[in-house]
């Protein structure tokens, strides 16, 4: 038997006892079987199966509020959001009778040929709320699908404008949007995208305003956002060939928490302008109130000509993806039926009306509950516990922007050597961080803090202390060359 990996409940603080009104746990034996039947019959995303395989999985059953629930009856605080996509915690009693009430009228309708209530006032919804010229919404399955839409309008775009030159598309390294070919073809992250190279379509790819790591090697003190020159020089090195530069706005998340300077997005904005191509903002992690304000965009007034979004989009509760358009970009897929310009694009849940349904409930409790005035003292808990460990030995920068943030660890503070991939420091800080009751998930060496926007002060306070505490206990080990989990070492055994 492999050794368990999950806590043992006397390590749970109180924030993590069940409490009435949690399910029971699972009988034993059907936890077992549930562990065996998913190492044999299932694949998971973005995981190695020989490690996988090695330790028993958190089996989630249930979820509450700031918690999710497992097999046993354990909780813990959801410091990912279920990857950043829970907005309002989760069996929000407003979503769960929303989508309730839609399975009483209709779970599933088209959009192909047929028109449905949620996704109408969902469309009208999300243009009241998004950048003033954004008008038109296309429904899509997840956030990859919105950026494969967003890169078919863009293409098809030109083509409707007699200008089919234009077919190159620009994206930042560090870049992620998404799973689908065409999102991978603008993903910039070596590690997860280098073996499909051969299948992408031609992207230029500019760098990473990583100031940490800077690419240009220069210091934002100084640099006057030098790796924005890049952009405009790639512009210009390939004239009138560019459709649209794709960018996250703000932060690149997958890449690591990667959090732009200011004016970084403004300039991007300005340059596709300056050279008449389209800017595609990939809203998919930062939109829904994540960075402070409604959509990241906002915060450098920027209209995108096409905005994805999906993960916030149903308040973390359903898979659902929208791409909004100008207007401009709509008409110019106007015509007789014979003049080729309809989008020949859609997917058989296109615009789903649970899907719709749980978003509009989400939008409501951002109105009701005033939900974007209420993130100032999250945000500032996160910053105050960021800058003191910004003090840590073992963290080398920290990153935050409204709710996002992270805290990259390093080998050497001086030097900012990172440690070796195969060490997974930061999988085993995360680890260590479930016998506390919390459930985090790194970026290679970065902690990601993404907590639900609405997660309460104490809870958040307990997951950030949490993380301190776990960097304290696990990284002194790993350095020492000792198992992270060597029996006895911590009075948790
Ligand atoms: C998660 C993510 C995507 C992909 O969304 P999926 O729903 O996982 O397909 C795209 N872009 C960004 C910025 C993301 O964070």
């Amino acid at each position: 038997m492999p050794r368990l990996c999950l806590p043992p409940l006397t390590a749970l603080t109180c924030s993590g006892m069940a409490t009435a009104g949690d399910p029971r746990p699972l009988p034993q034996q059907d936890k077992r079987r549930l562990i065996d039947w998913d190492r044999r019959f299932v694949w998971h995303p973005f995981t190695q199966h020989t490690l996988w395989n090695t330790v028993d999985p958190l089996v989630i059953v249930a979820a509450n509020g700031d918690y999710v629930i497992d097999a046993d009856g354990n909780r813990y605080l959801d410091g990912h959001s279920s990857l950043w996509c829970n907005i309002h915690g989760h069996r929000r009693a407003e979503i769960d009778r929303a989508i309730i009430e839609q399975v009483g009228k209709v779970a599933h309708s088209t959009q192909l040929g047929l028109a449905s209530p949620p996704a109408i006032e969902l469309a009208k919804r999300l243009v009241d709320v998004a950048p003033a010229g954004l008008t038109k919404v296309f429904y899509s399955d997840d956030g990859s699908t919105s950026l494969e839409v967003a890169c078919k309008l863009a293409f098809a775009y030109w083509q409707h404008r007699g200008r089919p030159e234009r077919r190159l598309f620009i994206a930042l390294k560090e870049a992620y949007h998404g799973d689908t070919i065409g999102s991978v073809s603008l993903g910039g992250i070596d590690l997860i995208h280098r073996t499909y190279q051969p299948l992408l379509f031609q992207t230029l790819f500019a760098p990473s305003p990583y100031c940490y790591r800077c690419p240009l090697g220069r210091s934002p003190e100084t640099c006057g956002l030098a790796c924005a020159d890049v952009v405009d020089t790639i512009l210009e090195e390939h004239p009138g060939q560019v459709a649209a530069v794709a960018i996250e706005p703000l932060v690149q998340c997958a890449g690591g928490i990667i959090t732009a300077p200011p004016g970084f997005l403004a300039r991007i904005h300005n340059l596709c302008r300056k050279h008449g191509t389209l800017l595609i903002a990939d809203e998919v992690a930062t939109g829904f109130g994540r960075t402070g304000r409604m959509f990241a965009v906002q915060h450098e007034e920027v209209t995108p000509d096409l905005m994805c979004l999906s993960k916030g989009l149903t308040g973390g509760y359903l898979p659902l993806g929208a791409t909004l358009a100008t207007e401009e970009i709509y008409q110019a897929f106007l015509g007789p039926i014979d003049s080729g310009r309809t989008f020949y694009h859609g997917h058989t849940f296109t615009g789903n009306p649970l899907g719709c349904a749980a978003a509009l409930a989400s939008l409501n409790l951002f109105e009701s509950e005033k939900t974007l005035e209420r993130l100032k003292p999250r945000t500032a808990c996160i910053a105050s516990h960021l800058a003191r460990l910004a003090d840590n030995p073992h963290v080398g920068d920290i990153r935050q922007c409204g709710m996002i943030a992270g805290a990259e660890l390093v080998r050497d503070k001086t030097t900012r050597e990172s440690y070796p991939y195969g060490l997974q420091v930061g999988t085993q800080v995360c680890l260590h961080a479930r016998r506390y009751g919390v459930i985090l998930r790194p970026l290679a060496d970065t902690i990601v803090i993404l907590p639900p926007l609405a997660i309460s002060l104490p809870n958040l306070e307990h997951l950030l202390l949490t993380i301190e505490r776990c960097i304290d206990e696990i990284v002194p080990r790993i350095r020492n060359g000792l198992r992270p989990d060597s029996p006895g070492s911590d009075g948790l055994e």
